[in-house]
C-alpha cells in the first residue's frame, strides 16, 4: 500500500512561516542560484569537525593555532578562492549607505573578520585527545502516524544530527557569531525535531540496531517509543557546541516542545495541501538562496521592499525590478507529495 506524506525538515518548516514559494522550491527540490558566506562557513567548520580525527594525522599538526592555520588555509583556498561552496556560488552581499545605493563589497570585510581561525581553535581544544562520537552527520528519515484532538495525521520527518555521543546526548553544533537565543535554547524547533526523529529511528530501524546499543537505546526505552512514539521526555540529553566560544551548553526539551512542534508541522502541512504556494516579498528576499529564479517566476521579489533595495546580482548580470505584482489569477501548481511505502 502506498500513502502519500511529505518529508518535513527544520528548515522547510521555517520557510512555511516565512514564503510559500520558497518552500514550494524545496518540496520540489529546487537547486539555490547562490549560498551566503555564513552558510559556506558553517558547512565548513561542520566538514572539519566530521572529518577532524581523520585530517589531523593527515595535516600532521600538533598545536591549535598550527591546526588553525591550517583551516584557514583551506578556507582561503577552496572555498573563497574559487567563490564557491558545494558546487553554489558564494554571493559576498553589499551594503547599502544612506542614498541607497550599495557601498561597499563585504567580501574583503567578511574575509578579515572570519570565524573560521578562531572557531578552528575552539574545535581543535574541544576534540582533540577525546573519544570520538559514536556517529557523525546521522541521518534520520521516518514516518510518524498519531492522533491529536481525536484526528489521526501522517507526517514524514527527515533531519541529519551533528553528533551521537554515547549515553544518549545528541550534540549540535553552532558555527555562527551570535549565541542562539533563550528562546532557542529552550523552545528552538530544530532541537525537538533532531529528539523525536533520531529515537524513532534508532528504535524502528533495525539497520541501526547495532548503533542504537551502542548509543544506549535500552530495551525499556524501545517499548515506550513503539508504544507512543511522541514520550520522548526526558530520554535524551542534549548540548550546543558553539564554535566561536568554544563553550558546551546544555539544552532542554519537554513533550510540550515536541507537541508544539507537531503543531506547526500539521499547519504548514494543511498549507501544502491547500496548494498555497504563493510567495512573500520582503526585505528577507534579499538572503534568499532562490531570488534570482523567483524574479524569473514572477509576483515575487522586487527592488523596494519595505523601503530597502534589494539587489540582483550574479557574476554576470546585475538586473533591477521596477515593482510588486500580485497576480492574484497565477495558480501555483499543487505539489505532488512525496510516496512514502509503509
Ligand atoms: S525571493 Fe522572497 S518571495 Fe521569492 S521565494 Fe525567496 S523569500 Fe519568497
Amino acid at each position: 500500500m502506498f500513502r502519500t506524506v511529505t518529508s518535513w525538515s527544520n528548515h522547510k518548516l521555517e520557510a512555511s512561516k516565512e514564503c510559500g514559494r520558497k518552500l514550494g522550491y524545496m518540496l520540489d527540490g529546487v537547486r539555490p542560484d547562490v549560498t551566503f558566506p555564513y552558510f559556506a562557513e558553517g558547512s565548513f567548520l561542520h566538514r572539519r569537525i566530521e572529518n577532524f580525527y581523520d585530517e589531523l594525522p593527515k595535516w600532521k599538526v600538533k598545536k591549535a593555532e598550527t591546526y588553525a592555520g591550517r583551516c584557514r588555509g583551506v578556507w582561503w583556498f577552496s572555498v573563497v578562492n574559487p567563490g564557491k561552496m558545494q558546487g553554489l556560488d558564494i554571493e559576498w552581499r553589499k551594503k547599502l549607505n544612506g542614498n541607497g545605493e550599495w557601498e561597499e563589497d563585504l567580501r574583503e570585510k567578511f574575509i578579515r573578520k572570519s570565524n573560521v581561525g578562531v572557531s578552528a581553535i575552539n574545535i581543535y581544544n574541544e576534540y582533540f585527545g577525546k573519544q570520538p562520537p559514536i556517529n557523525s552527520e546521522f541521518p534520520f528519515n521516518i514516518v510518524l502516524d498519531f492522533k491529536v484532538g481525536g484526528n489521526n495525521y501522517t507526517l514524514g520527518l527527515i533531519g541529519r544530527v551533528d553528533e551521537l555521543r554515547s549515553p544518549l546526548l545528541i550534540r549540535e553544533t553552532k558555527t555562527g557569531f551570535e549565541e542562539p537565543s533563550i528562546q532557542e535554547y529552550h523552545h528552538g524547533r530544530q532541537v525537538s525535531f533532531y529528539v523525536l526523529g533520531v529515537l524513532n529511528e534508532l528504535v524502528n530501524n533495525p539497520n541501526n540496531k547495532e548503533l542504537a546499543e551502542r548509543f544506549g537505546i535500552t530495551q525499556d526505552i524501545k517499548k515506550r517509543i513503539k508504544a507512543d512514539p511522541l514520550d520522548v521526555d526526558g530520554i535524551l540529553s542534549t548540548e550546543y557546541f558553539l564554535t566561536r566560544t568554544g563553550l558546551i551548553n546544555p539544552v532542554s526539551r519537554t513533550k510540550e516542545d515536541i507537541h508544539s512542534l507537531l503543531e506547526d508541522i500539521i499547519k504548514a502541512n494543511e498549507r501544502v495541501r491547500r496548494g498555497d504556494f504563493s510567495p512573500n516579498p520582503t526585505r528577507n528576499c534579499n538572503g534568499c538562496k532562490w531570488k534570482y529564479k523567483c524574479h524569473n517566476d514572477g509576483d515575487g521579489v522586487s527592488e523596494t521592499v519595505d523601503g530597502k533595495k534589494i539587489l540582483f546580482k550574479s557574476s554576470n548580470t546585475t538586473v533591477h525590478i521596477s515593482s510588486v505584482r500580485v497576480n492574484k489569477k497565477r495558480k501555483e501548481p499543487q505539489r505532488e507529495l512525496l510516496p512514502f511505502k509503509v
